[in-house]
């Protein structure tokens, strides 16, 4: 039995939803620590809204218990539970200004005009916009408007706010500015904001914790450093962050490592994570994420291997520059093309035709049962 902690703004106990026969949520369970950001990111059709709409109350799970603040809410109407959403196209009113906006849901509460104004003021000012009350919605950035669609649901002072893609309709530059804003008023309200999205970037940057949701289940839930640097299934691995991937087959393993023959003929090893349970003739995936893959000239390579390095020849294709870092993308004998990255630091004059070895350490390679589907 779970034990129920106030702790928590939200418990979901093997929550599952089915749709005739098509399980869209197949048994789902997690809990979300208060005042925390908390984001549910996987890809299209894998059940995120179905979840998050089963937490408002808009659909009936088919089996399990949700919890806000340690009580159940099965069978609670969507406005009688005390969860709040905003969606991808915000639902501002335009026939009423921004005061309106913001005041809708304390007049449908029945609270007083001196009460209504005196919050109104105050979550203009907890979302630096003191001053825009009597502007009308058309007057308002896309910026603005995201802010005022956040204030109209905190001004009810919800135990969770959910927020499904609210990005997805910005441009590119105001969703980047925009992240590290949300992310912000959430420490501001010290509210737990629940968010959805299939954009790791978004969720890797605003969340204390991210669950991975595959097919109906959660793959993984964990801070974005760990769900980067210790992913527990290939899917994981592959959906978070670049890496290099290899399918293959392990040829030997002995608990704290092994190695495996790729499906191209090439031997590579791995060192397997403590909870690795990977025996010999495993089908397998092999990640090794483009920073720790080192590029070096073919001429001064033999001096930068040492014992137990992964090693491949190839001659670089490209390289991207991105700052700090460049990407560069070597095509091996093979014909594959494997990306690394260099630092401007480093050996970035580096140029394209020129014969180089990739080299990585065991340690870098995260060898994982073949996912499923990715
Ligand atoms: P997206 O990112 O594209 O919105 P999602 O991860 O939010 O996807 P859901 O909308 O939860 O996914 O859908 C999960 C699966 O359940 C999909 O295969 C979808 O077709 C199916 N589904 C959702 N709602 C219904 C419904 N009312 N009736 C039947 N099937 C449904």
């Amino acid at each position: 039995m779970k034990h129920t902690s106030p702790a928590y703004d939200l418990e979901c106990l093997d929550l599952a939803k089915s749709f005739g026969g098509f399980r869209a949520v197949k048994g789902v369970s997690f809990e979300i620590p208060s005042g925390s950001f908390f984001s549910i990111l996987g890809p299209s059709g894998c059940g995120k809204t179905t979840l998050m709409r089963m937490i408002a109350g808009f659909e009936d799970p088919t089996s399990g218990d949700i919890k806000i603040k340690g009580k159940s809410v099965l069978g609670v109407p969507p406005n009688r539970r005390n969860v709040k959403m905003v969606f991808q196209h915000l639902a501002l009113f335009p026939m009423m200004n921004v005061y309106e906006n913001i005041a809708y849901g304390l007049r449908c509460a029945g609270v007083g005009n001196a009460e209504i104004k005196r919050k109104v003021q105050d979550v203009l000012e907890r979302i630096a916009l003191p001053d825009v009350g009597e502007r009308e919605i058309h007057q308002l950035s896309g910026g603005q408007k995201q802010r005022i669609a956040i204030a109209r649901c905190m001004v009810l002072d919800p135990d969770v706010l959910l927020l499904d893609e609210p990005l997805g309709a910005l441009d590119l530059k105001l969703r980047e500015a925009m992240k590290i804003e949300l992310k912000l008023l959430q420490h501001q309200f010290n509210t737990t904001f629940i968010y959805i999205t299939h954009d790791q970037s978004e969720a890797l940057v605003m969340s204390d914790n991210v669950a991975i949701m595959n097919q109906g289940i959660f793959e993984q839930i964990g801070t974005p450093q760990d769900l980067y640097h210790h992913p527990k299934t290939a899917f994981v691995a592959g959906f978070v962050g670049d890496s290099n991937r290899w399918s293959g087959t392990v040829k030997s393993a002995d608990g704290t490592g092994g190695k495996v023959e790729t499906d191209q003929g090439l031997s590579m090893s791995f060192s397997a994570g403590a909870d690795q349970t990977i025996r010999d003739g495993d089908k397998v995936e092999i990640f090794v994420r483009p920073e720790f893959i080192r590029t070096v000239r073919a001429s001064e390579a033999d001096q930068a291997v040492t014992e137990g390095d992964n090693q491949m020849s190839g001659v670089i294709d490209s390289l991207l520059f991105n700052g700090a870092n460049s990407r560069v993308l070597v095509r091996t004998g093979s014909g594959e093309l494997i990306e690394s990255d260099v630092t401007v630091t480093g050996n970035n004059d580096l140029k394209p035709g020129e014969d180089v070895r990739l080299i990585w350490s065991s340690r870098q390679a995260m060898c994982f049962a073949r996912a499923e589907s990715a």
